[in-house]
């Protein structure tokens, strides 16, 4: 047993991806925040469970080697970057047990080769797209980031993972507000006017949106504003209204005004080219997607004449990838911007080997197999809660040649590669890659080949 406001001695043996050192004291699984595998910490139990207990060290009595000074003033409150406390070799190493850890406990799957963790050679400033809520500080508006699973504001501190415009954006809007008098959004009463400031770049053309999320359908004083912007940061390309006026906590409304430039910005992805407007998902760190894309095209070890299902598809930036060296590709996606966006994309990168359906690929492809539309190579990319069992019911039984799985959740991927190796694919390969260095967070791309019967 373990008891609350307890402190104990544990050594730790493991990291989660949330970044909670793994100890047990008395028989029983203890999560350490702020601990690292290889210490040995005094800690305090602050909260005791069924089957584990969570605690916090209170020393350190044994220091882990890959233990480093965190970069950031707000390490810990932040809610953005849980591993900031490790060096960066040892967080690959940890990814790379992620994904090995789940596929052995869920996917049951203890001899699948998993390589090293490709890492960014600078895992800095590599987020193009980043969301600040604004709101009223001790004695001016302020403009942060919200505290770990919390609504607290957390001010000031330049953030080293965002593209350094974000954080000069934010500075000169936060001055501005204050001289200005500008309301801001307060969620207590619903009122004040601006309640969110979005900044995205395109690292391939330098190209910027800002977009400032406002609770009234005006902004005093825009045209002041946008020159305030425009004449520090000369690649803004377009800024945006958005409104919202709902109380809630998701951030943007339906509505656009341009106040200045374009409404979207252009970015690259290897060869092609991508719009992105406001609203659009894009990858946000657009290094890591080009290695990830790349090992899933070399995954897919195409030769020109297959039919390959893009499952998952997007804006359709992996479908283009494969379309390169495909017959034909089948794009599924199920919001109907994306879907837009996707086929908006085709025509203008001029690909004309595609072709893209709405709806849930776990409905869509059933459907299409019906009709006789079967896959040779089969891509999926799913949300974190991974794929639907009647999606991988069709897929195994299309017998494709090939499968490449993209996954960001290992523990998902793990439950549906068991799956799918029960019913015929084996699993020959997985590759992860670390797309948000200093969080938990980790992709993979995983090959599967059809087993020989
Ligand atoms: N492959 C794309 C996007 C991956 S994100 C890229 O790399 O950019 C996952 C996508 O799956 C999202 O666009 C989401 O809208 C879509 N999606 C979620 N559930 C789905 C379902 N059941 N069927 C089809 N698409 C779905």
């Amino acid at each position: 047993m373990v008891f609350k406001d307890k402190c104990y001695t544990t050594g730790i043996t493991g990291i989660t991806s949330e970044g909670l050192g793994v100890g047990s004291v008395n028989g029983f699984v203890v999560f350490v925040e702020g601990a690292l595998p290889g210490e040995e910490v005094l800690i305090q139990i602050n909260q005791v469970k069924k089957s584990y207990a969570k605690g916090k060290v209170v020393e350190i009595l044994k220091s882990s080697t890959d233990r480093i000074k965190p970069f950031c003033g707000v390490y810990g409150r932040c809610g953005g970057c849980d591993l900031q406390h490790l060096d960066y070799d040892a967080q690959l190493r940890a990814k790379t047990g992620f994904v090995k850890d789940n596929l052995i406990r869920i996917g049951k799957l203890p001899d699948v080769t998993v390589n090293n963790t490709i890492g960014m050679e600078n895992p800095f400033n590599y987020r193009n797209n980043v969301q600040l809520p604004v709101r009223k500080g001790a004695n001016k508006s302020s403009i942060g980031f919200f505290a770990a699973k919390s609504y607290e504001i957390i001010e000031g501190t330049e953030c080293r993972i965002q593209h350094k415009i974000g954080n000069g954006i934010r500075n000169v809007l936060s001055d501005f507000l204050v001289k200005n008098g500008i309301s801001v959004y307060d969620e207590q009463t619903g009122k004040g006017n601006v309640r969110h400031l979005i900044v995205r770049s395109a690292f391939s053309t330098g190209e910027t949106m800002v977009v400032l999320v406002i609770n009234e359908r005006k902004l005093a004083e825009k045209e002041k504003l946008v020159n305030a912007l425009t004449s520090e940061f000369p690649e803004i390309k377009g800024i945006m209204l958005n409104i919202n006026s709902k109380r809630t906590n998701i951030v943007l409304g339906n509505e656009y005004i341009n106040i200045y430039g374009e409404s979207t910005i252009t970015d690259y992805i290897g060869d092609f080219k991508f719009q992105i407007s406001p609203a659009s998902f894009f990858q946000v760190n657009p290094v890591q997607t080009e290695v990830l894309y790349k090992k899933a095209l070399e995954y897919a070890s195409l030769s020109g004449n297959e039919i390959v299902f893009d499952l998952y598809c997007g804006i359709g930036t992996i479908s283009l990838f494969l379309a390169q060296k495909a017959k034909m590709v089948y794009g599924v996606e199920v919001v109907p911007d994306a879907l837009k966006a996707a086929k908006r994309n085709a025509r203008i990168n001029k690909v004309s080997n595609v072709e893209f359906r709405l709806g849930k690929a776990e409905e869509v492809i059933p459907a299409m197999y019906c009709q006789g539309i079967k896959a040779d190579v089969v891509v999926v990319d799913p949300p974190r809660k991974g794929c639907d069992e009647r999606l991988l019911q069709t897929i195994v039984e299309m017998e494709p040649r090939r499968m490449v799985y993209v996954s960001c959740n290992p523990s998902t991927l793990a439950r549906d590669l068991k799956y799918l190796s029960e019913y015929g694919m084996k699993v020959e390969e997985v590759q992860p890659v670390d797309m948000f260095p200093w969080s938990g967070h980790v992709e993979a791309v995983i090959l599967l080949q059809r087993a020989e019967r």
